[in-house]
């Protein structure tokens, strides 16, 4: 038609580029989610530092963030809270942070004060989106 015949091959290979292209978009979402990857607009440890400057978090561990379906995301940790903060408070607050900053809805999140930590005896490290993160020294209390 365009009287170049090269043109023909040419889009043919494009077009296929571009399947290819998408192709691997879609399987490395898909890839992510089946292996509970921290969705790629989500930064673990950004969140986990957003979570430790809530007034009454000292310290947050087993941290998990993942998609439970494309832009669903959702959101496990426990929180060690300071002593003497009132735990219903620091939930809110968490939690209200979590939806307005990073648009989690969907979360679980374990609340005790230090002294209660000893409850479980392993904290769980080998998740990729574990943050080991302790509290700044400068805001305990
Ligand atoms: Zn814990």
């Amino acid at each position: 038609m365009t009287g170049w015949y090269p043109i023909d091959p040419l889009l043919s290979v494009l077009i296929t580029l571009f399947i290819i292209w998408r192709t691997w978009l879609l399987l490395s979402q898909a890839v992510n989610i089946l292996m509970d990857g921290v969705p790629p607009h989500l930064n673990a440890e950004e969140v986990a530092n957003a979570m430790i400057n809530v007034v009454g978090v000292r310290e947050v561990h087993d941290l998990d963030i993942w998609t439970i379906t494309s832009g669903r995301d959702a959101l496990s940790a426990h929180i060690i809270v300071s002593a003497g903060k009132n735990r219903d408070s620091v939930l809110a607050d968490v939690q209200h942070m979590l939806r307005e900053r990073f648009h989690i809805g969907h979360l679980t999140l374990q609340l005790m004060e230090e002294r209660m930590e000893w409850i479980h005896p392993l904290k769980r490290n080998w998740s990729k989106s574990y943050v080991p993160i302790s509290a700044n020294p400068g805001k305990l209390s």
